[in-house]
């Protein structure tokens, strides 16, 4: 579904991606770890190209996305190919990204309009689905102010779903919840998994990766250090730098 070639990113002469190759198949769910600082959301948003990568190339389901590589320079596809592109993968973010002043059902229909240009009638409806679909037929009508956490997380993630994206991108989606609301977004999130969604979720929540994720990738410093199943990586990881994480993170 999705392919990184050798991406790298720096800021400034910070190098914060160091080359990262990595192969996303369709139907899996990938948990990126590592510490803070780590390069997990600057990863995530090269995918997405809400960043844009100094080098390497990226394949959205085996075509080049974003720009073509042209003697060693980025040339950008034009604009209306890359918000194409860029519609294939949702992304949820740690802060839920709610615009304030629109309800559940107007921060679900936004996109469906403005982007994709539907009717305002088909918006509703689909938006009503993904609403349901995240168990919040009940909130149509509430304004971000009026939601919890969690509740603002799932429009969050109906939002993304009402677009159809090929893929899902989760970036921390538990971190800025509080403990007891953590469970209800995990729970739609499995949800998912369950009806085949291809998902990469930057998390800490390791009871979860393990429970969810086909496949657990490692980053430190910019770099993958260590990935695969999480039986492999969470119970017998190969490199020091994976069991010093793990044992600070798991307890
Ligand atoms: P993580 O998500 O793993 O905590 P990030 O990808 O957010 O890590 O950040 C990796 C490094 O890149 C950090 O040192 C961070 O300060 C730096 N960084 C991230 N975004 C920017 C930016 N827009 N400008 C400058 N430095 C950045
Ligand atoms: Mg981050």
């Amino acid at each position: 579904m999705i392919r990184l070639a050798d991406i790298r990113k720096s800021f400034g002469n910070h190098e914060v991606l160091k080359g990262v190759s990595e192969t996303f198949k369709t139907g899996e769910v990938t948990c990126i770890i590592g510490p803070s600082g780590s390069g997990k959301s600057t990863l995530l948003r090269c995918i997405n190209l809400l960043e844009q990568p100094n080098s390497g190339e990226i394949f959205i389901e085996g075509t080049r996305a974003y720009y073509d590589v042209v003697d060693g320079r980025i040339r950008l596809h034009a604009e209306a190919r890359i918000s194409r592109e860029r519609r294939k993968l949702g992304m949820v973010f740690q802060d839920f990204a709610l615009f304030p002043h629109r309800t559940a059902l107007g921060n679900v229909t936004e996109g469906l309009i403005y982007s994709l240009g539907l009717p305002k009638g088909e918006a509703d409806d689909i938006a009503r689905r993904m609403l349901a679909r995240v168990g919040l037929s009940g909130h149509v009508a509430h304004y971000p102010d009026e939601l919890s956490g969690g509740q603002k997380q799932r429009v969050a993630i109906a939002r993304a779903l009402a677009m159809s994206p090929k893929a899902m991108l989760f970036d921390e989606p538990t971190s800025a919840l509080d403990p007891e609301l953590v469970g209800e977004v995990l729970e739609v999130m499995k949800d998912l998994s369950s009806e085949g969604m291809t998902m990469i979720i930057v998390t800490h929540e390791m009871k979860f990766a393990r429970e969810i994720a086909h496949k657990v990738i490692f980053i430190d410093q910019g770099a993958v250090v260590e990935e695969g199943p999480p039986g492999e990586v969470f119970d017998a990881p190969q490199h020091e730098r994976t069991q010093n994480f793990l044992k600070r993170v798991i307890r």
